[in-house]
């Protein structure tokens, strides 16, 4: 077990801004969880797991406690029949290497998350999704271990409080549960549609019909790398503000000034607006503010990157500057997709 002291966050996240960890280790295994969770305790300090950190912009003030990145690796097919097959995977498992792995195997259900940066462990705790899927459609159960009761634990899909970009995890249980492992339930039938409206249109554009999991992660790849920077290359969290939720009225009442406004119904009745059609239209396409070295990327909007700030001071004062004019033209506020930590 090896704790390092005073490491820089940026490192650990795809923003790369950030103070440092007072103390940070490598978890490659459960034995090695529990030990570093003993060591902490009589310091009293704060633990939490991370993983690429491609959903983390960290505090100048950094993290006052024992950070622990996610190396717990595995990865295997528990069983199979006609119709299905369920694969347990181990949390420190990059998650775009296991979509792959799992459409090798001609199996559907997370093909639409295909190139989503990260670990399969943090994959729970925002629900990741895109183009119409998400992991709470496919997920049977994951393994943690909770720090309030110190044992490990399994959680069945309903007992996650799965939402749209959210779960327990990231809400009323943020920071009790170390996820372990995941265990997915995958079909054997080949993807059908309807497909995310964008999605529809590549396959339509490329002439592609034969519907596999293989086509649909091929297409949904070849258009996120035209739409998306490659978070090795260029610092960001991928979208930065979720997309908001609002009644009909205001929607209607949207749609009669701005007739392109892009959105669409909920299953509870309301309507979700674009976030990346908001701050495009506030004007905040493919902009590059010199004060903060803060940009929007320029094939999408609702992507901030990191171009040349120095501190996270910067990246937020940005942000404030397109809430403020999202809020003013459109009487919606905007929320934060990528989490700050520490949560104050
Ligand atoms: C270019 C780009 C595109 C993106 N596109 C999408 C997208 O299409 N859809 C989408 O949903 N997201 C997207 N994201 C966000 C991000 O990829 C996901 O949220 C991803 O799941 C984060 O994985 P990570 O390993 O980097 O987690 P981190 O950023 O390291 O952690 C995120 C949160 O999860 C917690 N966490 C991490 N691992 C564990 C664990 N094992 N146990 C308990 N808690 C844990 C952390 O404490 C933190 O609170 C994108 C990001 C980028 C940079």
């Amino acid at each position: 077990m090896k704790i390092e002291e005073n490491v820089s966050l940026a490192a650990h996240s795809t923003m790369r801004l950030g103070g440092n960890a007072r103390y940070l280790a490598d978890v490659n295994n459960q034995q090695e969880l529990q030990e570093l969770i003993a060591w902490a305790k009589p310091y009293n300090l704060p633990v939490i797991m991370i993983g690429r950190g491609s959903n983390i912009i960290w505090r100048d003030e950094g993290f006052n406690g024992l950070v622990l990145v996610n190396k717990i690796m595995g990865k295997a097919l528990l069983a199979e029949d006609n119709h299905s097959a369920t694969l347990k995977i181990f949390s420190g498992e990059n998650w775009d290497k296991t979509v792959g792995w799992a459409v090798d195997k001609k199996l559907t259900g997370i093909e639409y998350m295909s190139l989503v940066p990260g670990t399969v462990g943090a994959a729970p705790v925002q629900n990741v999704g895109a183009y119409g899927g998400e992991l709470s459609d496919s997920l049977l159960e994951l393994e943690a271990y909770d720090n309030q009761f110190g044992a490990f634990v399994k959680l069945q899909n309903h007992e996650c409080g799965f939402s749209y970009r959210s779960s327990r995890f990231k809400t009323t249980d943020r920071g009790r549960f170390f996820i372990i492992s995941i265990t997915l339930t995958l079909r054997k039938t080949d993807p059908v549609p309807p497909f995310y409206e964008s999605l529809q249109r590549y396959l339509d554009e490329h002439g592609i019909h034969k519907y596999t999991p293989k086509t649909i992660r091929k297409a949904v790849i070849d258009i996120r790398q035209n739409k998306l920077p490659d978070p090795e290359k260029v610092a960001n969290n991928g979208s930065f503000f979720t997309n908001p939720v609002v009644d009909t009225a205001k929607f209607e009442a949207l749609r009669a000034k701005y007739p392109d406004i892009k959105g669409w119904p909920t299953s509870d009745g309301r309507m979700k607006i674009a976030a990346g059609w908001l701050v495009e239209t506030a004007g905040f396409k493919g902009v590059r503010d010199e004060p903060t070295g803060m940009a929007t990327w320029p094939a999408q909007a609702l992507v901030l990157v990191n171009e040349h700030a120095r501190r996270t001071t910067d990246l937020l004062e940005f942000k404030q500057k397109i809430l403020f004019k999202v809020e003013e033209l459109f009487d919606v506020i905007l929320e934060q997709e990528p989490e700050l930590l520490p949560q104050i």
